[in-house]
């Protein structure tokens, strides 16, 4: 590794401008940065990044092996933040939520999600939280009612997925076999953090599954998923659509303004002939908003010749949103329209209703910190970007 840093004065680089630095919410370009700047050989990097991200260290002192050399070039320069398991809820139906408290008070949910077939439990998914609330305030949404507080950091993810492999075991569940991006807030308005984590699993660095059993959810966010086909081709992707008709989704979810229907369509379909994976359209139905027969008409128009899986979502009711669940009656002929059209269809029942795991339920009362930051109060027509 060069050592350019050894003709700057170490705290001139731009990463050391401001101490300590929060190892764990550094992106991995800048991880690289400040190795060489501080000339640690690639090794050493990884054996950090392994305490950092797999074992989730609270603390470098606690690294037996970390040379002194490191040790001293390292010491108040860096810093590190962990999560702590703050109460574990237990759904009726076998899903259990963590409640992770951050360093700052702020909380996170992550959901453990076994699912049993003929008895046994033939997978277990967890799902984790991007952001402390979220931006886009869709109108079903718990989460979105929080408005946005901030990213979670690459470790704060790493954590919960470490704290959830760990609880799962201890509970004797299941070993984790999947990952999905679909707790509090928009992965994708958090690519980056989300984007490195998913690297580290790639290289053992973190702790998850193969990236082949990893999903990312979006609202559909046409930029990142672009990104995203190149970046981590074995990674599946589920848009939630919740209606094919512009005007509709944006009632639904505001964030669609910016969003045109083409653009997500022509996302889709590249990020399927990239990678060659079945894209997942996820719809929830809402009562006299969304489930009738023209509604799904639509769908199927939009839909048109990809090559897709459809799942409809049944609603969990979530105080203070307006919606409402729809019945199975409209669900079954929404169905229909799109079975006859040749689509393979899922329909999912949220799990966890009862501890406020379920879709759009996720909403730490706790963070304490509400804010009114939201895509209500910021109106532009722009696409948001990828977060920081
Ligand atoms: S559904 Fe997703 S994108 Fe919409 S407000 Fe909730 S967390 Fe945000």
């Amino acid at each position: 590794m060069s050592s350019h840093g050894k003709d700057t004065p170490m705290a001139d680089h731009h990463l050391l401008k401001k101490t300590p630095v929060d190892l764990g919410r550094l992106s991995l370009s800048e991880w690289d940065e400040l190795a060489e700047h501080l000339d640690i050989m690639p090794g050493i990097l990884q054996r950090i990044r392994r305490a950092v991200f797999l074992q989730g260290i609270p603390s470098l002192s606690r690294m037996d092996d970390l040379p002194s050399d490191v040790r001293q070039k390292l010491a108040g320069k860096v810093i590190l933040h962990d999560s702590r398991l703050k109460s574990l809820t237990r759904s009726s139906d076998g899903s259990l939520k963590l409640t992770l408290l951050l360093h700052d008070d702020h909380l996170a949910e992550t959901v453990i999600i076994p699912e049993r077939k003929e008895g046994s439990i033939k997978k277990c998914a967890v799902s984790i939280s991007s952001q402390v609330g979220c931006f886009f305030g869709c109108s079903f949404c718990a989460t979105g009612q929080m408005g946005f507080n901030r990213n979670l950091s690459t470790r704060e993810l790493a954590d919960q997925v470490r704290l959830a492999i760990r609880t799962a075991e201890e509970e004797k569940i299941a070993p984790v076999t999947h990952l999905y991006f679909m707790g509090m807030g928009e992965p994708m308005h958090n690519y980056r953090a989300v984007s490195d984590l998913i690297t580290l699993i790639e290289s053992g660095e973190a702790p998850g599954p193969d990236p082949s059993r990893i999903t990312i959810s979006t609202v559909g966010l046409y930029r990142q998923i672009g990104m995203l086909a190149s970046d981590h081709p074995k990674v599946k992707l589920a848009v939630s659509i919740h209606s094919a008709n512009q005007e509709k989704r944006k009632e639904i979810m505001p964030i669609s303004a910016r969003l045109p229907l083409a653009d997500i369509r022509q996302a889709i379909a590249r990020h399927q002939r990239l990678t060659g994976h079945r894209v997942t359209l996820q719809y929830l139905l809402l009562d006299g908003v969304n489930d009738s027969p023209d509604d799904a008409a639509a769908l199927v128009r939009f839909i048109g010749n990809l090559n897709i899986n459809i799942t409809l979502i049944m609603y969990n009711d979530v105080a203070g949103c307006r919606v409402r669940r729809t019945d199975i009656e409209k669900m079954e002929s929404f169905r229909n329209v799109l079975v006859r059209a040749g689509h393979p269809v899922d329909v999912r029942w949220c799990r966890g209703e009862d501890i406020f795991a379920g879709c759009g339920q996720l909403q730490v009362s706790a963070s304490r910190k509400r804010t009114n930051m939201s895509i209500r109060s910021n109106a532009t027509d722009r696409q948001p970007d990828a977060g920081s």
